[in-house]
């Protein structure tokens, strides 16, 4: 589905993301794992240009592709942000607009959609997040793992090829982290594309098709959940994987 070459990412004087290739399939889930400072969400972002590239491309099957290496038109821009959906750590929700508002929020406003249509869709997105009851609640009337919920059902509204989640359960409680991982692969059994940025092990070698380690702004390795995360290779890789495990 994706194909992403020679991607360059720094900030000031710092290189973060020092050249990364790699391919996205069609149905599969990608998990992204690695030290903290790696890189991970920075490369994340920059899949949906919310972080822009300093160089490389992204392509789409073969119908679009998008050249960082000089600056891109606007119009490219708004292609490839309306192919991905963000999950984000913190959830992002608008706080003064409801549950339902916030999921309506980009087919209507960023995708001039029929009001009434996408009020159906947003609510058949809610109850599949398991929040009929709460569709009408503001942020702040829920818990962290139902605004994460939000979050998701508000990702899918505008019906992304790809759906990205970066580090969607480091914000919440332990006990909690459970009804958001059972979302999440949910969707990957209904086939949805997706890659997350993940520290949890075991929910990565459960749920993704391909995982990949990155270190320093590289790839270190990438492969099955079998290869990675059970007979790593590289040096770097068994040290992360000691280390946390
Ligand atoms: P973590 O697991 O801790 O979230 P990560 O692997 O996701 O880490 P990134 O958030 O991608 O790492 O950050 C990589 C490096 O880029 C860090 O050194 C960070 O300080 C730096 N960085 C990220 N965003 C910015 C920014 N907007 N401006 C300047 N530096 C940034």
């Amino acid at each position: 589905l994706v194909s992403v070459k020679g991607l360059h990412k720094s900030f000031g004087d710092l290189d973060v993301l020092k050249g990364i290739d790699l391919s996205i399939e069609k149905g599969s889930v990608v998990a992204i794992i690695g030290p903290s400072g790696s890189g991970k969400t920075t490369m994340l972002r920059c899949l949906n240009a919310l972080e822009m590239p300093n160089k490389g491309t992204i392509q789409f099957q073969d119908e679009f592709n998008i050249n960082f290496d000089a600056a891109p038109s606007k119009r490219d821009i708004l292609t490839l942000r309306r192919k991905s959906g963000m999950v984000f750590q913190s959830y992002n929700l608008f706080p003064h607009k409801t549950a339902l508002e916030n999921v309506m929020e980009g087919p209507v406003i960023v995708q001039r959609k029929a009001k009434e249509k996408t009020k159906a869709l947003a609510e058949s997105l809610l109850k599949k997040v398991g929040l009929a009851e709460k569709m009408d609640l503001y942020p702040h009337q829920l818990s962290g793992g139902q605004q994460q919920r939000v979050g998701i059902a508000r990702a899918l509204a505008i019906e992304p090829e790809l759906m990205l989640f970066d580090e969607p359960t480091s914000a919440l409680d332990p006990e909690i982290v459970g009804e958001v991982l059972r979302v999440i692969r949910d969707l990957a059994k209904e086939g949805w594309t997706m890659a997350i940025v993940t520290h949890e092990l075991k929910f990565a070698e459960e749920v993704a098709d391909h995982v990949i380690f990155i270190d320093g702004g590289h790839i270190v390795e990438q492969g099955t959940p079998e290869e990675i995360l059970k007979n790593p290779k590289e040096a770097r890789t068994k040290q992360f994987l000691d280390r946390i495990l």
